[in-house]
């Protein structure tokens, strides 16, 4: 393969596709051209792979050249690492299954849909094409995986403050324009500082990852969980008014105090959570509402911890 991209720096290169485009190269999505032989179709879909980094345009360019020569209608792609799953064009009647990797590196679950019984036919070009996929859709997966990490904190895997930001202030605009009810809730460990002090730092850091494994067992949408700071995390319960926050929050609360931890001593770890809830009130700019959640967290603490305070 002529193009040799391994560093993940190489993944921000810009395409000039419009060039490309106006050289005759590049067809629009869905043409047909029945006669053109293979090679020059993929001749062509090599050129296509290189204007994009999304793992979904990709598939689609794919899709529509390998159309052009094999029966294939339609494609599902699952890359578990980056939580990515999609579907395109038709079901057709019957499918493959390819589980492409790299130097032991998983790339995904490719399911090619067949318009007709692959049987009989000779699927021996199929590997041409999908050497064609691999390099492309290798780099679009790193650079899928490099902006999923900017917006995750490595310990927890729960969202960090960037994308904390950037969901709130979606949501606030949401709440605002369609009169939508937000919820959210801030969480913290009780008497963590005793777990670092006692067990030391790795068994606080397990601790802290055992805590948000469970909360995001409760939650519906995982994306929705946040780490705040150092033992504290945010959980912002789009289109949920305060009634319903406040089952979610004593849902977390309840499921804290029942989890198992055990440290690596042999030791069982009571664990619990204070939490404090807001629910948006219209024209309320994103501090306020921090701030009262806040303020209900800290009345949950001073009212004895393990327990859920609602904002006044
Ligand atoms: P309270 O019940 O009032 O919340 O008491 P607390 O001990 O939980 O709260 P405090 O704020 O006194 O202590 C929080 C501790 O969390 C202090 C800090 O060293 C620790 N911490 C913050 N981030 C991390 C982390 O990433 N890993 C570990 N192991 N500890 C952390
Ligand atoms: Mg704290
Ligand atoms: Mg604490």
């Amino acid at each position: 393969m002529a193009m040799n991209r391994t560093s993940p720096s190489s993944n921000v290169i810009e395409f000039d596709s419009s060039r490309l485009k106006l050289a005759g190269m590049l067809r629009p999505r869905g043409e047909h051209s029945p006669t053109a032989d293979v090679a020059e179709l993929q001749r062509r879909l090599n050129l296509e792979l290189q204007t994009s980094l999304e793992p979904e345009h990709l598939l689609g360019l794919f899709l529509a050249r390998l159309g052009m020569a094999l029966p294939v209608v339609g494609l599902g792609f699952r890359h578990e690492p980056t939580d990515l799953q999609l579907e395109l064009g038709d079901a057709g009647v019957h499918s493959l299954h390819y589980r492409l990797q790299h130097d032991g590196e998983n790339l995904g679950d490719l399911l090619l849909h067949l318009a007709s019984n692959p049987l009989g036919q000779t699927l021996a070009p199929l590997d041409g094409w999908l050497g064609c996929l691999l390099y492309p859709l290798r780099n679009a997966l790193l650079y899928r995986a490099a902006l999923l990490d900017a917006l995750r904190d490595p310990l927890t895997g729960a969202g960090n403050r960037v994308a904390m930001n950037r969901a709130l202030s979606r949501e606030i605009e949401l709440a605002r324009r369609h009169g939508q009810p937000l919820s959210l809730i801030m969480l913290d460990i009780d008497h963590f500082k005793q777990v670092n002090d006692r067990f030391g730092h790795h068994c606080g850091d397990q601790v802290l990852k055992a805590v948000s494994t469970c909360i995001r067992a409760q939650l519906r949408n995982v994306d929705m969980l946040f780490r705040y700071g150092g033992e504290e995390f945010l959980i912002l319960l789009s289109n949920t008014g305060e009634d319903a926050a406040e089952r979610v929050g004593q849902r977390l609360c309840g499921a804290v105090e029942a989890m198992r931890f055990d440290t690596e001593e042999g030791m069982v770890l009571p664990l619990s959570v204070s939490l404090g809830c807001a629910s948006y009130r219209l024209s309320e700019d994103v501090d306020t509402l921090l701030k009262r959640a806040d303020a209900a967290l800290y009345q949950a603490k001073r009212n004895g911890r393990n327990q859920l305070r609602m904002a006044i």
